[in-house]
């Protein structure tokens, strides 16, 4: 097997499986026969590698097989504050806790096919344990480039799969230019967010959720954005399934943003194809550390991907990414990081606005699993409390009262 690649922009076809950009700057995504495929062609495969004749590599050994497969859940409980009849993609039910795995699944294999040598990764959150995770499995060196001020349970979670960690004093949003080149003279391939195999793997995402809805499909898909791999997964996805003559009426894609660094949202409302990076005064902190992206290396195609099926970007702040966060628990009992929970807030603010109708069938993409951040916070927990003896007399009034 050994599909082209190609240019979603100038459609240019390139032969070079490790090929990761165009010669007119926009990442490439490989090729597929999606022409002939159809829902009954999908084996029985573990996870996402029941759509292994859509994907660029045969199903791999390894933790890859567990990738895929995440639940999508009808979530009543979400109707209100999502404005519509809310649907959840749990993505935390992944391997490492998050939808990466769906590309570290094809392009770590992928890379490790192409022949020796290390992989590699720039990430300090879930791109870097997913890839370091996929490494381990197949015996293969993982080298983890962070920056040098990391969190240290960040570390401590990247480090359980024992990857090299190199920490980078400088311009760390510089290293994704740099990673490219290095791949290109040292024997290590560096896989960033918009590694051609990564975005082959994400669309499986896309194809779940469409399968599940079949002949159906639903209004519209909400999911958080930064670098824009995710997106142009889901996107190449629905190009496949209407190659396939399997989407007549494909879900309009809507992407959220922090407004602590939104060059999509900014691209979109200014009716611009190309972000524009954004500049170290345009960017604040957020608890969205997922999301943020100043310089989205897919951005372009993620913008394409929005107005192609009539979709929007948006953008939420902290506070409405904390209340998110929390209706998703208490309402719909998911526990998401705070990136994920921002699928929920940007679905609030598109309801106000009229893009989503509350008759919509709308599947909310959380993209990680929240446990690997919680108890940070623990100290501002309410709790009762009471001795041992006293217990049933306390829990009788407890649940008088309740
Ligand atoms: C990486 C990540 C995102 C952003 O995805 P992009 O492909 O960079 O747009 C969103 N949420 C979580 C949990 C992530 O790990
Ligand atoms: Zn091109």
């Amino acid at each position: 097997m050994n599909p082209a690649l190609r240019c979603h922009r100038c459609e240019e076809r390139y032969e070079d499986p490790a090929r990761v950009r165009c010669a007119c700057g926009e990442p490439l995504w490989f090729e597929s026969d999606a022409e002939t495929f159809d829902w009954a062609d999908c084996r029985e495969r573990d996870g996402m590698w029941r759509y292994e004749s859509l994907l660029p590599i045969d199903r791999p050994d390894g933790i890859a097989r567990a990738a895929g497969g995440t639940p999508l859940v009808r979530s009543e409980r979400l109707d209100d504050a999502a404005g519509c009849r809310a649907y959840v993609k749990d993505e935390g039910e992944q391997p490492t806790g998050a939808y990466k795995d769906r590309g570290s699944a094809v392009a770590v294999p992928h890379a490790v096919e192409a022949g020796g040598g290390a992989v590699g990764t720039v990430s300090y959150g879930n791109m870097a344990m997913s890839t370091a995770a996929h490494a381990a499995s197949l015996g293969r060196e993982c080298v983890v480039l962070v920056p040098d001020d990391i969190p240290p349970v960040r570390l401590a979670l990247i480090d359980q799969y024992d990857p090299t960690i190199v920490r980078v004093d400088g311009d760390y949003g510089a290293l994704y230019g740099d990673a490219l080149d290095l791949s290109t003279r040292l024997p290590i391939a560096i896989l960033v967010s918009d590694a051609p195999a990564r975005i082959s793997g994400y669309k499986t995402a896309l194809f779940e959720i469409c399968e599940a809805f079949a002949p159906d499909a639903p209004d519209a898909l909400v999911l958080p954005a930064s670098s824009g791999g995710f997106a142009s997964g889901i996107w190449l996805g629905i190009r496949d399934l209407e190659a396939a003559g399997l989407l007549p009426d494909p879900p309009r894609v809507y992407l959220v943003q922090t407004v602590a660094g939104d060059p999509l949202t900014r691209a979109f409302d200014a009716g611009e194809t190309d972000p524009t990076p954004l500049g170290p005064d345009e960017t604040g902190e957020t608890i969205a550390h997922s999301i943020g992206n100043p310089d989205p290396p897919s951005g372009a195609r993620a913008l394409a991907a929005v107005r192609d099926t009539g979709g929007a970007v948006v953008s939420v702040d902290d506070d409405e990414i904390r209340a998110a966060q929390r209706r998703f628990a208490v309402d719909g009992g998911f526990c998401v990081e705070p990136a994920s929970a921002a699928s929920l807030a940007g679905a609030s603010r598109l309801s106000e606005r009229g893009e989503i109708a509350d008759d919509d069938e709308v599947v909310l993409i959380p993209t990680g699993t929240g446990f690997k951040e919680m108890g940070a916070d623990g100290a501002s927990v309410t709790t009762e409390r009471t001795t041992r003896a006293s217990l049933p007399d306390r829990l009788a009034s407890l649940l008088d009262a309740a």
